[in-house]
């Protein structure tokens, strides 16, 4: 993997914490990987969405989701010094990004079918605090 991460500081603003892995361009600290990822998939999920004619891009939701994922667990198993917290919200977003992963795949399904069963994954996300 990218060592060359490990000796360079996130590049948020003035966080100035050790970088641990990058999104996009960017290379983040573990924190603010984790703030980008919740970001980015809160506004992908078509159960977010109000029904508006904001064009989807498909192909790049997927990539994202792609990179996001194989970010998350990259980190996780790579990190060594992530906490419990930390941890858990890596599963969270490597769920999330499955489960839109698995609902682009399915574009049939409408958003009212999605959005039934989505209620307890919503609530229990929404439980997780901000960063
Ligand atoms: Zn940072």
């Amino acid at each position: 993997m990218d060592t060359m991460h490990r000796k360079r500081n996130c590049s948020v603003g003035s966080c100035g914490r050790a970088a641990i892995t990058s999104l996009g361009q960017q290379i983040l600290c573990v924190n603010h990987f984790l703030l980008r990822c919740y970001e980015k998939l809160d506004g992908l999920d078509p159960r977010g969405r109000k029904f508006t004619s904001e064009p989807i891009d498909l192909a790049a939701m997927r990539g994202f989701i792609e990179e996001c994922s194989r970010k998350a667990l990259d980190v996780s198993l790579q990190c060594e010094e992530l906490s419990n917290l930390e941890r858990g919200r890596l599963l969270d977003i490597l769920l999330w990004a499955g489960e839109l992963f698995l609902l682009l795949r399915a574009p049939r399904l409408t958003f009212a079918e999605s959005m039934a069963s989505a209620d307890d994954g919503m609530a229990a996300r929404a439980a997780i605090p901000n960063l």
